[in-house]
Protein backbone atom coordinates (compact mmCIF):
# COMPACT_ATOMS: atom_id res chain seq x y z
CA UNK A 1 0.00 0.00 0.00
CA UNK A 2 1.52 3.36 -0.88
CA UNK A 3 1.89 5.24 2.36
CA UNK A 4 0.84 9.06 2.29
CA UNK A 5 0.09 10.97 5.27
CA UNK A 6 -1.59 14.77 6.13
CA UNK A 7 -1.09 16.26 9.06
CA UNK A 8 -3.06 19.08 9.88
CA UNK A 9 -1.09 21.74 11.85
CA UNK A 10 1.98 19.90 10.94
CA UNK A 11 4.21 22.42 10.78
CA UNK A 12 4.95 22.89 14.53
CA UNK A 13 4.40 21.53 18.14
CA UNK A 14 2.88 17.70 17.63
CA UNK A 15 2.08 17.69 14.14
CA UNK A 16 5.40 18.43 13.08
CA UNK A 17 7.21 15.76 15.42
CA UNK A 18 4.68 12.92 13.61
CA UNK A 19 5.10 14.38 10.13
CA UNK A 20 9.05 13.94 11.03
CA UNK A 21 8.39 10.20 12.38
CA UNK A 22 5.82 9.52 9.63
CA UNK A 23 8.75 10.24 7.21
CA UNK A 24 11.21 8.66 8.90
CA UNK A 25 8.31 5.55 8.34
CA UNK A 26 8.39 5.83 4.92
CA UNK A 27 5.62 8.12 4.24
CA UNK A 28 5.13 10.97 1.72
CA UNK A 29 3.83 13.47 3.71
CA UNK A 30 1.20 16.30 3.42
CA UNK A 31 2.23 19.06 5.91
CA UNK A 32 -0.88 21.54 6.46
CA UNK A 33 -0.46 24.82 8.16
CA UNK A 34 -2.69 27.88 8.85
CA UNK A 35 0.13 30.91 8.77
CA UNK A 36 3.23 30.26 9.62
CA UNK A 37 4.93 28.74 6.22
CA UNK A 38 8.66 29.14 8.10
CA UNK A 39 7.80 27.02 10.44
CA UNK A 40 6.13 24.58 8.11
CA UNK A 41 8.88 24.90 5.36
CA UNK A 42 11.67 23.59 8.01
CA UNK A 43 9.32 20.94 9.11
CA UNK A 44 8.86 19.39 5.27
CA UNK A 45 12.88 19.89 4.49
CA UNK A 46 13.06 18.03 7.83
CA UNK A 47 11.25 15.49 6.21
CA UNK A 48 12.57 15.16 2.98
CA UNK A 49 16.00 14.59 4.94
CA UNK A 50 14.27 11.09 4.97
CA UNK A 51 14.27 10.16 1.87
CA UNK A 52 10.50 10.99 0.81
CA UNK A 53 8.48 14.00 -0.74
CA UNK A 54 7.17 16.60 1.73
CA UNK A 55 4.73 19.23 0.60
CA UNK A 56 3.82 22.49 3.01
CA UNK A 57 0.37 23.57 2.26
CA UNK A 58 -1.55 26.84 3.37
CA UNK A 59 -5.17 26.15 4.18
CA UNK A 60 -7.49 27.24 7.08
CA UNK A 61 -9.15 24.07 7.97
CA UNK A 62 -12.54 25.77 9.29
CA UNK A 63 -12.79 26.39 5.65
CA UNK A 64 -14.32 23.42 3.78
CA UNK A 65 -13.34 24.76 0.46
CA UNK A 66 -9.91 25.26 1.67
CA UNK A 67 -9.54 21.15 2.91
CA UNK A 68 -11.04 20.49 -0.42
CA UNK A 69 -8.06 22.40 -1.75
CA UNK A 70 -5.67 20.85 0.10
CA UNK A 71 -6.47 17.20 -0.10
CA UNK A 72 -6.67 17.71 -3.92
CA UNK A 73 -3.12 19.47 -3.66
CA UNK A 74 -2.00 16.17 -1.62
CA UNK A 75 -3.69 13.97 -4.47
CA UNK A 76 -1.88 15.83 -7.33
CA UNK A 77 1.42 16.30 -6.20
CA UNK A 78 1.89 12.71 -3.62
CA UNK A 79 -1.06 10.56 -4.26
CA UNK A 80 -3.97 10.11 -2.00
CA UNK A 81 -3.60 10.25 1.27
CA UNK A 82 -3.59 6.73 3.11
CA UNK A 83 -3.04 8.20 6.67
CA UNK A 84 -4.99 11.43 7.99
CA UNK A 85 -3.83 13.10 11.33
CA UNK A 86 -6.37 15.26 12.62
CA UNK A 87 -3.90 17.62 14.32
CA UNK A 88 -4.60 21.17 14.56
CA UNK A 89 -6.44 22.68 17.33
CA UNK A 90 -6.57 26.02 19.16
CA UNK A 91 -7.55 26.05 22.71
CA UNK A 92 -8.91 29.57 22.41
CA UNK A 93 -8.45 32.80 25.70
CA UNK A 94 -8.59 30.64 29.13
CA UNK A 95 -12.46 31.68 30.10
CA UNK A 96 -15.05 30.88 32.54
CA UNK A 97 -17.98 29.69 30.30
CA UNK A 98 -20.12 32.73 32.05
CA UNK A 99 -17.62 34.91 30.19
CA UNK A 100 -16.87 33.59 26.96
CA UNK A 101 -16.85 35.29 23.99
CA UNK A 102 -18.80 34.04 21.05
CA UNK A 103 -15.56 34.74 19.12
CA UNK A 104 -13.58 32.49 21.33
CA UNK A 105 -16.35 29.63 21.22
CA UNK A 106 -16.91 29.52 17.60
CA UNK A 107 -13.28 29.73 16.57
CA UNK A 108 -12.45 26.28 18.76
CA UNK A 109 -15.32 24.58 17.56
CA UNK A 110 -14.97 25.51 13.71
CA UNK A 111 -11.44 24.52 14.11
CA UNK A 112 -11.46 21.64 16.42
CA UNK A 113 -14.88 20.17 15.71
CA UNK A 114 -15.87 20.86 11.94
CA UNK A 115 -11.99 20.89 10.58
CA UNK A 116 -12.28 17.69 11.78
CA UNK A 117 -15.05 16.43 10.20
CA UNK A 118 -14.24 18.20 6.78
CA UNK A 119 -10.73 16.21 6.98
CA UNK A 120 -12.62 13.46 7.77
CA UNK A 121 -15.07 13.36 5.11
CA UNK A 122 -12.82 13.99 2.78
CA UNK A 123 -10.09 11.64 3.39
CA UNK A 124 -13.01 8.74 3.59
CA UNK A 125 -13.75 9.42 0.02
CA UNK A 126 -10.03 8.91 -1.12
CA UNK A 127 -9.31 5.95 1.07
CA UNK A 128 -12.73 3.93 0.56
CA UNK A 129 -12.38 0.73 -0.96
CA UNK A 130 -15.68 1.01 -1.99
CA UNK A 131 -14.73 4.07 -3.87
CA UNK A 132 -11.72 2.20 -5.31
CA UNK A 133 -9.31 3.64 -2.92
CA UNK A 134 -6.81 1.36 -0.53
CA UNK A 135 -8.41 2.09 2.92
CA UNK A 136 -6.42 3.89 5.70
CA UNK A 137 -6.53 5.22 9.13
CA UNK A 138 -7.43 8.55 10.89
CA UNK A 139 -6.29 9.36 13.79
CA UNK A 140 -7.36 12.11 15.92
CA UNK A 141 -5.43 14.47 18.34
CA UNK A 142 -8.02 14.66 21.20
CA UNK A 143 -7.34 16.09 25.15
CA UNK A 144 -7.39 14.93 28.50
CA UNK A 145 -9.26 17.78 28.82
CA UNK A 146 -11.85 15.91 27.26
CA UNK A 147 -12.38 13.79 30.28
CA UNK A 148 -11.78 16.30 32.84
CA UNK A 149 -14.04 19.16 31.64
CA UNK A 150 -11.16 21.67 32.22
CA UNK A 151 -13.11 23.90 34.53
CA UNK A 152 -12.67 27.78 35.11
CA UNK A 153 -10.61 27.72 31.63
CA UNK A 154 -10.85 25.73 29.03
CA UNK A 155 -14.68 24.26 29.53
CA UNK A 156 -15.40 25.32 25.73
CA UNK A 157 -12.27 23.19 24.50
CA UNK A 158 -12.65 20.15 26.36
CA UNK A 159 -16.08 20.03 25.35
CA UNK A 160 -14.61 19.97 21.62
CA UNK A 161 -12.29 17.41 22.21
CA UNK A 162 -15.18 15.36 24.25
CA UNK A 163 -16.72 15.93 20.01
CA UNK A 164 -14.11 13.95 18.51
CA UNK A 165 -13.50 11.39 20.86
CA UNK A 166 -17.10 10.67 19.91
CA UNK A 167 -16.68 11.22 16.35
CA UNK A 168 -13.72 8.75 16.79
CA UNK A 169 -16.03 5.74 18.28
CA UNK A 170 -18.69 6.50 15.69
CA UNK A 171 -16.91 7.01 12.52
CA UNK A 172 -14.91 3.49 13.28
CA UNK A 173 -18.43 1.69 13.46
CA UNK A 174 -19.27 3.54 10.16
CA UNK A 175 -16.56 2.74 7.89
CA UNK A 176 -14.44 -0.21 9.23
CA UNK A 177 -15.78 -1.96 6.45
CA UNK A 178 -14.79 0.30 3.90
CA UNK A 179 -11.12 -0.36 5.01
CA UNK A 180 -10.91 2.36 7.41
CA UNK A 181 -9.60 2.62 10.83
CA UNK A 182 -10.31 5.60 12.83
CA UNK A 183 -8.68 5.94 16.39
CA UNK A 184 -7.72 8.75 18.68
CA UNK A 185 -4.81 10.07 21.07
CA UNK A 186 -6.14 11.73 24.19
CA UNK A 187 -2.80 13.57 25.13
CA UNK A 188 -2.14 15.30 28.11
CA UNK A 189 -0.60 18.49 29.00
CA UNK A 190 2.14 18.73 25.82
CA UNK A 191 5.02 21.18 26.09
CA UNK A 192 4.11 23.29 22.94
CA UNK A 193 3.79 26.33 21.92
CA UNK A 194 -0.01 26.52 22.17
CA UNK A 195 0.41 27.65 25.95
CA UNK A 196 2.02 30.70 25.24
CA UNK A 197 0.20 31.52 22.54
CA UNK A 198 -3.26 31.67 24.29
CA UNK A 199 -1.53 33.72 27.19
CA UNK A 200 -0.99 30.61 29.36
CA UNK A 201 3.32 29.85 28.85
CA UNK A 202 3.55 28.65 32.33
CA UNK A 203 1.30 26.07 32.24
CA UNK A 204 3.06 22.98 31.13
CA UNK A 205 5.79 23.62 34.37
CA UNK A 206 2.96 23.85 36.44
CA UNK A 207 1.05 20.50 35.47
CA UNK A 208 4.57 18.71 35.65
CA UNK A 209 4.64 19.20 39.19
CA UNK A 210 1.86 17.09 39.66
CA UNK A 211 2.26 14.90 37.39
CA UNK A 212 2.82 11.10 38.43
CA UNK A 213 5.77 10.84 36.25
CA UNK A 214 7.16 14.10 37.13
CA UNK A 215 6.79 15.68 33.78
CA UNK A 216 4.73 16.58 31.06
CA UNK A 217 4.22 14.93 27.47
CA UNK A 218 6.88 15.81 24.87
CA UNK A 219 5.95 16.27 21.56
CA UNK A 220 7.49 12.80 20.80
CA UNK A 221 6.19 10.76 23.50
CA UNK A 222 2.61 12.05 21.39
CA UNK A 223 4.15 11.44 18.00
CA UNK A 224 5.03 7.84 18.73
CA UNK A 225 1.47 6.76 19.91
CA UNK A 226 0.09 8.45 16.93
CA UNK A 227 2.27 5.74 14.47
CA UNK A 228 1.99 3.35 16.20
CA UNK A 229 -1.85 3.69 15.97
CA UNK A 230 -1.08 4.28 12.03
CA UNK A 231 1.04 0.90 11.95
CA UNK A 232 -0.18 -2.40 11.13
CA UNK A 233 1.04 -3.21 14.45
CA UNK A 234 -2.11 -1.95 15.64
CA UNK A 235 -4.62 -3.38 13.08
CA UNK A 236 -7.26 -3.92 15.35
CA UNK A 237 -7.22 -0.99 16.93
CA UNK A 238 -10.26 1.11 15.41
CA UNK A 239 -12.74 3.61 17.38
CA UNK A 240 -9.74 3.19 20.61
CA UNK A 241 -9.29 6.44 22.35
CA UNK A 242 -5.53 6.47 23.67
CA UNK A 243 -5.29 8.55 27.12
CA UNK A 244 -1.87 9.28 26.82
CA UNK A 245 -1.53 11.23 29.85
CA UNK A 246 1.35 10.32 32.26
CA UNK A 247 -1.01 8.90 35.00
CA UNK A 248 -2.97 12.37 35.28
P1 LIG B 1 0.66 24.22 18.40
O1 LIG B 1 2.07 24.00 18.75
O2 LIG B 1 0.01 25.53 18.72
O3 LIG B 1 0.46 23.92 16.85
C1 LIG B 1 -0.81 24.05 16.28
C2 LIG B 1 -0.72 23.76 14.80
O4 LIG B 1 -2.06 23.82 14.30
C3 LIG B 1 0.10 24.77 14.04
O5 LIG B 1 0.80 24.11 12.99
C4 LIG B 1 -0.97 25.70 13.44
O6 LIG B 1 -0.60 26.30 12.20
C5 LIG B 1 -2.09 24.71 13.19
N1 LIG B 1 -3.41 25.33 13.09
C6 LIG B 1 -4.08 26.05 14.03
N2 LIG B 1 -5.26 26.44 13.53
C7 LIG B 1 -5.33 25.95 12.27
C8 LIG B 1 -6.29 26.03 11.23
N3 LIG B 1 -7.45 26.70 11.38
N4 LIG B 1 -6.03 25.41 10.05
C9 LIG B 1 -4.87 24.73 9.87
N5 LIG B 1 -3.91 24.64 10.82
C10 LIG B 1 -4.16 25.24 11.99
O7 LIG B 1 -0.29 23.11 19.08
P2 LIG B 1 0.01 21.66 19.68
O8 LIG B 1 0.18 21.80 21.13
O9 LIG B 1 1.02 20.96 18.86
O10 LIG B 1 -1.43 21.01 19.48
C11 LIG B 1 -1.74 20.10 18.44
C12 LIG B 1 -3.01 19.37 18.81
O11 LIG B 1 -2.84 18.69 20.05
C13 LIG B 1 -4.22 20.29 19.01
O12 LIG B 1 -5.37 19.68 18.47
C14 LIG B 1 -4.34 20.41 20.50
O13 LIG B 1 -5.65 20.69 20.92
C15 LIG B 1 -3.91 19.02 20.91
N6 LIG B 1 -3.45 18.92 22.30
C16 LIG B 1 -2.43 19.69 22.74
C17 LIG B 1 -2.02 19.57 24.06
C18 LIG B 1 -0.91 20.40 24.62
O14 LIG B 1 -0.77 20.46 25.86
N7 LIG B 1 -0.07 21.03 23.79
C19 LIG B 1 -2.66 18.67 24.92
C20 LIG B 1 -3.70 17.88 24.41
C21 LIG B 1 -4.09 18.02 23.09
P3 LIG B 1 0.42 27.59 12.16
O15 LIG B 1 1.78 27.06 12.59
O16 LIG B 1 0.43 28.01 10.74
O17 LIG B 1 -0.14 28.58 13.12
Amino acid sequence: MAKVAIITGGGRGIGAATAILAAKKGYDVCINYASDVGRAEETAIACREQGVLAQAVRADIASSLAVEGLFQRCCEELGPPTLLVNNAGVIGKASTVQDLSDSVLHRTYEVNVYGAFYCARAAIKRMSKENGGEGGVIINISSLAATLGSPGEYVHYAASKAAIDTMTVGLAKEVGSLGIRVNAVQAGTVDTDIHRLEGNPERPAMVAKSAPLGRVATRQDIAEAVMWLASDSASYATGTVLRLSGGL
